[in-house]
């Protein structure tokens, strides 16, 4: 497994990216600094009437490209090195796909599992009160989303509280909102949604076709079952998939979504439909058929595509040489470790990296902002027809990059074309 810190490999990568392009030590240095770092203390009251304390940040990376945008992780390990190696992430996710805004992350380390409805709400609006009243958040300054251990109520209840601060009503000062509330139509699976657009167009480069295509899904949560059902509708073969509770391998042509799910709904996991423990239905799964996998081999199965969507660092040196697929989608973030990166490099492997395959959830959300800030309510329809646009452009921005630099890997070239970006932008406003 990778001993390098989250933000030490993206020093290496962002390393790796500017020496391909020659950028000076000072462009280096300025991509490497963080605007700004808030800090607090949140004091909020729990059930039993007493008070606890848990540290909170929100980190804003880089605004030369517009505001401040990125997601708040309620995580008991949340901390400032995280935070800030994913508010840089987000500047760069935000120029790739080449949306006007920057980069920034909150996080609250905090365990929401343990705290009753009330005590999140409290804490959630203690959060929003502390950065409101810092100036630190607004809807032309920075605006946040959900993110691990965070959703759509959250995000009501910290509106709430900005509203209540500023005096009056602000709905794109945060997005990931209930429907109800101005949240976009299609945001709920703008992820999956996005990374289908991704995967089609690189597949129409390497001229492969989707119906010919077989796709092992490792989560079967919101990205990954999203995903599943969006290619399998599309055409797309997927064999099989897997959750926390372990894989299904489907033995006919291919996997019947509907019943995946149904089987994670009815049986808590899609493994668990066949097994309790050790002990497998082999009945069951013949006349289903089915084969239940270790999560471990599923990763390894021989098939086109492989997508990522449930944890990081998935995989790692130990187990990068074992993997047959042919390609890789990252919906998850950060799921393979650089040293495994390298490994698949020289398998001839295709990553389809994080920061562009994943970035539909981003850009459904400046959608989002966009709409609130004009009024307008926009349709499904449209919403997924703009994602389109804005998925293939930066697909093809990314492919020539990576046309350019021979022997590069897609990784890099969505480095180089974000940090180009930013680059272009601060060079712009006179800042470098
Ligand atoms: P989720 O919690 O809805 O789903 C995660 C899935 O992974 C679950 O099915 C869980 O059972 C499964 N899982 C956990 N451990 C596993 C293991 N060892 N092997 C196989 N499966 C395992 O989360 P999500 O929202 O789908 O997010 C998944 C990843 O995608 C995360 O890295 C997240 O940061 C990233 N992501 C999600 C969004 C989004 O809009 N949901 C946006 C950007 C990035």
């Amino acid at each position: 497994m990778s001993q390098n810190t989250p933000y030490q490999n993206f020093v290496k990568t962002l390393t790796k990216a500017t020496k391909e392009i020659g950028l000076s030590d000072e462009k280096f240095e300025a991509l490497k600094q963080c605007e700004n770092i808030f800090e607090t203390e949140i004091s909020f009251k729990k059930d039993d009437g007493s008070t606890e304390k848990v540290n909170g940040y929100r980190v804003q990376h880089n605004s030369s490209r517009g505001a401040y945008k990125g997601g708040i992780r309620f995580h008991p390990e949340a901390d400032l090195n995280e935070v800030k190696t994913l508010a840089s992430l987000m500047s760069l996710k935000c120029a790739v796909v080449n949306i006007p805004l920057g980069g920034g992350k909150g996080g609250v380390q905090v365990n929401p599992k343990n705290l009753s409805k009330t005590e999140l709400e409290r804490l959630s609006r203690a959060y929003f009160r502390a950065g409101t009243e810092a100036n630190v958040f607004g809807v032309n300054k920075d605006i946040p989303a959900p993110d691990v251990y965070t959703n759509p109520q959250i995000m009501a209840w910290m509106l709430d509280e900005h509203e209540k601060i500023i005096g009056y009503k602000s709905p794109g000062a945060i997005t990931g909102k209930p429907v109800e509330l101005g949240g976009s139509l299609g945001r709920s699976y703008a992820t999956a949604q996005g990374g289908f657009f991704v995967l089609q167009k690189y597949l129409e480069k390497t001229r492969k076709d989707l119906s010919q295509t077989t796709i092992a899904i490792q989560g079967f949560g919101n990205a990954g079952a999203y995903f599943a059902e969006i290619v399998s509708k599309a055409g797309g073969k997927v064999v099989a998939a897997s959750d926390s509770s372990g894989a299904v391998f489907c033995k006919g042509d291919e996997c019947e979504i509907p019943k995946l799910k149904e089987y994670k709904k009815t049986f808590g996991g899609l493994r668990n439909t066949f097994c309790e423990g050790d002990t497998c239905d082999i009945q069951k799964m013949k006349a289903e058929k089915m084969e239940v996998l270790t999560n471990e081999e599923l990763l390894e199965l021989d098939v086109d595509v492989l997508v990522l969507a449930a944890l990081d660092g998935v995989v790692h040196s130990g187990n990068a040489h074992n993997i047959k697929a042919k390609t890789i989608l990252e919906l998850a973030n950060g799921p393979i470790t650089l040293e495994a990166d390298e490994i698949l490099h020289k398998k001839n492997i295709d990553v389809i990296p994080d920061i562009l395959a994943n970035a539909g959830g981003v850009t459904v959300s400046y959608f989002e902002w966009v709409q609130n800030r004009s009024g307008d309510v926009w349709s499904e329809n449209l919403v997924n027809e703009k994602l389109k646009i804005v998925m293939d452009n930066a697909f093809t921005d990314l492919y020539e990059i990576y046309e350019q630099h021979d022997k590069q890997d897609l990784r890099t070239s969505a480095f180089i074309l974000g940090m180009q970006r930013i680059i272009n932008a601060m060079e712009l406003r006179g800042w470098l």
